[in-house]
């Protein structure tokens, strides 16, 4: 089955009982069992509910593992993958993650004890001089959030199988559609699905799939034994949403791409970061492991124009956080989504206080190129007066 045809009828894809075509929503906590432990599957709604069963079963197919597993947002995914680790262990983790995440290894994980090592996994050469007796795994998002930075995945991959440890990868900006970690040798993937996957601004939610079987079995513990699970409604808005994911993320790189275009050769602009262009340092990676460059572009205005005015002023394209659905988003790292990482640590990896994050959206691009266009004439203006 091809990866588009997959979206819509992979996973559970109807309902075995009534013939439906659209897996219902079981909204329900427990299960009747006929006698002592003789039931139909489910026990009991944080151990396994239809509805996300089927939605777990949609992203093991989509991303080629062997068990999907659903929580109620990327960050409950995030922890729980983090708890297959104990007191001692030490994680290699890439230099520009999502602001959250930083925010879960500094001030949740570090306190039970887990150890980090920060590096840019972009320079494959930054990775075995921080492998310690005791690392345990590597952590990385491609593209990176905001920066989009690219890591090389298999050779990653590679080194981290060298040192016996597990290759994890937020996959939540690229997508399974345009990159599929498990098929380049990760270990176990993990989505932000409140994003492209759910694709509407809707739901928050978290997917993970994995490789290996035993992890796997592990995964399935954890999430059962911490709970963060998706609730059923949750589950059966995300599999709609990734019925379409498709033809979404083949929009989304087609605006991205006008867009770029646009904001490469504008005078208010000083950079733009956008792995389809060639002058990004990762394209040819990025060209190798993924199958298209999404919908995510930075940029930084020119020394002296405020970011922040600039997205004050946008009237269509919404200011907001989060990022991959219908609806233009756009934010400042600085002071959004990565406010939670010190200064100091945001300079360090490249994320400027200048820096904007547009998530291009569906609407008609000569509607977004106007709007930015007004925008930025407005702060070019300010700053002339
Ligand atoms: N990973 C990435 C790349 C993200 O952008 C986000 C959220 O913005 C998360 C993880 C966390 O996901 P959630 O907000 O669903 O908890």
């Amino acid at each position: 089955m091809n990866l588009k045809t997959a979206l819509i009828h992979g996973g559970v894809s109807r309902d075995k009982a009534t013939g439906a075509v659209n897996v219902p929503i079981y909204q329900t906590s427990t299960y009747k069992q006929e006698k002592v432990g003789v039931h139909k599957g489910f026990e009991y709604s944080r151990t396994g509910n239809p509805t996300r069963f089927a939605v777990e079963e949609l992203i093991k197919d989509i991303e080629g593992g062997v068990k999907g597993f659903a929580f109620a947002s990327g960050s409950a995914g995030t922890h729980t993958i983090f708890s297959l680790f104990s007191q001692g262990d030490h994680i290699i983790v890439g230099d520009d993650v999502y602001g959250g995440t930083y925010r879960l290894i500094n001030s949740v994980l570090k306190r039970l004890g887990l150890t980090f090592t920060v590096v840019d996994t972009s320079d494959l050469t930054t990775i075995e001089p921080a492998i310690l007796p005791e690392t345990k795994a590597v952590f990385l998002e491609s593209p990176t959030n905001p920066l989009l930075k690219i890591t090389d995945i298999q050779a990653v991959a590679e080194i981290a199988k060298k040192h016996d440890l597990i290759t994890i990868v937020d996959n939540t900006f690229a997508t399974p559609y345009h990159q599929r970690p498990l098929t380049l040798g990760a270990d176990i993937v993990l989505h932000s699905a409140s994003k492209y996957l759910g694709g509407h601004s809707d739901i928050v939610a978290g997917l993970v799939t994995t490789s290996d079987s035993q992890i796997a079995e592990q995964i399935g513990f954890l999430q059962n034994a911490i709970g963060g699970i998706l609730g059923p409604q949750d589950s059966w808005i995300l599999q709609r949403g990734i019925k379409t994911l498709g033809i979404r993320m083949d929009a989304h790189e087609k605006n991205a791409a006008a867009i770029v275009e646009y904001l490469d050769n504008h005078a208010a602009i000083e950079k733009v970061y956008y792995p389809g262009l060639e002058s990004h340092v990762g394209h040819e990676i990025a060209k190798k492991q993924t199958s298209g460059f999404g919908g995510m572009v930075s940029f930084e205005l020119k020394e002296g124009l405020s970011a922040k005015a600039f997205v004050e002023k946008l009237e269509l394209i919404t200011l907001a956080e989060s990022l991959g659905a219908v609806e233009s988003l756009i934010e400042i790292p600085a002071l959004m989504t990565h406010g939670s990482i010190p200064k100091e640590d945001r300079e360090k990896s490249g994320v400027k206080d200048e820096l904007v994050r547009f998530s291009v959206g569906l609407e008609d691009a000569e509607d977004l190129i106007a709007d930015l266009e007004q925008a930025l004439t407005h702060v070019s203006s300010s700053m002339e007066g």
